[in-house]
């Protein structure tokens, strides 16, 4: 292993990413896009709106009919039709008509406005009430006010979302209105989550002597299914490889694009996991200069990438936001693949021993920006902190300590807003 020079965390997320694919693309119903990157432009094949149509609950008219109408001086119109949304009007409205119109209904021939219903004498949306013979109206409106014209937001024959962007719910939303229930995307990456070590037991069980939970594979699932990709639990390996073949063997039998393992890649407990991947497929065993996260292996077994993060908690879960979650991004299609980072000022010194450090950090905006104050203890098996972190504050390699009130980096695994 080790002898090896220490990398820095981009040279490790370089090496990682430059084995990792993008995977290929399927047909997917709308339903199960969420999350997933077009490899296809998405096209309209229809307007939107498809039709013109009343942005408001009011009456269809002629703007010329209105113009100076005024509260002083109303503008008196006979009321011929009655549309409610979803029907089409027969009527052809003439000069000194009106039509009742409800928001998303489809403006008569004839009319090219719409006067909301609070401008007129019949503000009242009371459906008992019978339609009116004549409204007074008190205010002009221009051509087109309060009209939705066909196409305004998309144009039939357009683009509307590109190859490469990412489903949410308003892409969705988009698509749906416009009839597109299928798209071409990049499918779920399936994530293989194992956990190493002789001394795991369950989450369920309760504590024996020398025994700690397997917290690992909950976080790591998790973290997995954060990232909309498919988590396979492998369970546990016990510290001998003819169970981490076994353990391995069940992750290409349910074909998973990617292994993430915990533990058993420090100095001295690695040899099982070592000598596994060396037969069975490659195996790189890295130092990388940062805190926490500091050993790492990085592989494939059976053809299938391997990566293996360290054992404690802390560590697992930031070297799997460092490494593992831009590698699953970029199977999955994404673009950008790193968390974003932001600038932050320190409110207390922070102190590092000169490796890169990722400290767990609350982050809270200001009135000028963002402040940033360390979540709890930094110990890569201090848990509590990283539940009260929002952000990853990153003192660079080389520095020892940074001053109250200067500024880093923050890696933000979450906006403020969301959870403080
Ligand atoms: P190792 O990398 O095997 O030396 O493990 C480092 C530390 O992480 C040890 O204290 C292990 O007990 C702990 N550890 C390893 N695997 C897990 C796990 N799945 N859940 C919680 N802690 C773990
Ligand atoms: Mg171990």
């Amino acid at each position: 292993m080790g002898g090896k020079a220490l990398l820095s965390a981009d040279q490790a997320l370089q090496k990682i990413l430059k084995g990792i694919s993008v995977l290929p693309a399927e047909v997917v119903p709308l339903e199960e896009a969420l999350g997933r990157v077009l490899v296809e432009p998405a096209t309209a094949r229809d307007d939107l709106p498809p039709f013109a149509n009343s942005a408001m609950d009011g009456y269809a008219i002629r703007a010329a009919d209105i113009a100076s109408a005024s509260p002083r001086n109303p503008q008196l119109l006979r009321v011929v039709a009655d549309i409610p949304a979803g029907v089409v009007s027969k009527v052809s409205l003439s000069s000194g008509e009106a039509a009742r119109i409800m928001t998303g209904a489809p403006l008569p021939e004839g009319s090219n406005a719409i006067v909301p219903v609070e401008d007129t004498s019949e503000p009242w949306r009371d459906t008992d009430r019978p339609l009116p013979d004549q409204i007074e109206v008190r205010r002009s409106v221009k051509e087109g006010d309060y009209v939705r014209w066909p196409g305004e937001d998309v144009r039939s024959g357009t683009d509307v979302l590109a190859a490469g962007h990412t489903i949410r719910a308003q892409e969705i939303g988009v698509l749906a209105s416009l009839g597109i229930t299928s798209v071409s995307a990049v499918r779920r990456p399936n994530i293989a989550v194992l956990a190493t070590g002789d001394e795991l037991i369950a989450a369920h069980e309760p504590l024996r002597p020398g025994k700690i939970r397997n917290s690992n594979s909950y976080t790591l699932l998790a973290q997995v299914r954060d990232q909309g990709a498919v988590a396979t639990d492998l369970g546990v390996a016990l510290d001998t490889e003819s169970d981490l073949r076994a353990k391995l063997q069940m992750g290409i039998d349910k074909g998973v694009d990617l292994f993430i393992s915990s533990a058993g890649v420090s100095v001295g407990a690695y040899d099982v996991v070592k000598d596994v991947l060396d037969s069975g497929g490659n195996v790189d065993f890295w130092r990388v200069n940062m805190r926490p996260g500091k050993p790492l292996a990085y592989g494939s077994y059976g053809a299938i990438p391997y990566l293996g993060l360290p054992g404690n908690p802390v560590s697992a879960m930031v070297s799997f936001e460092r490494f593992a979650r831009p590698a699953i991004r970029k199977m999955a299609g994404h673009s950008r693949l790193e968390r974003p980072r932001i600038t932050v000022t320190l409110t207390k010194a922070v102190y590092s021993d000169g490796r890169e450090s990722y400290l767990r950090a609350v982050v809270k905006s200001t009135r000028d920006g963002y402040s940033a104050n360390l979540s709890g203890r930094q110990g890569s098996h201090v848990m509590t902190s990283l539940v009260n972190a929002n952000a990853l504050v990153i003192i660079p390699a080389g520095v020892e300590k940074v001053n109250a009130g200067q500024s880093v980096e923050a890696m933000m695994i979450d906006w403020p807003e969301n959870v403080f």
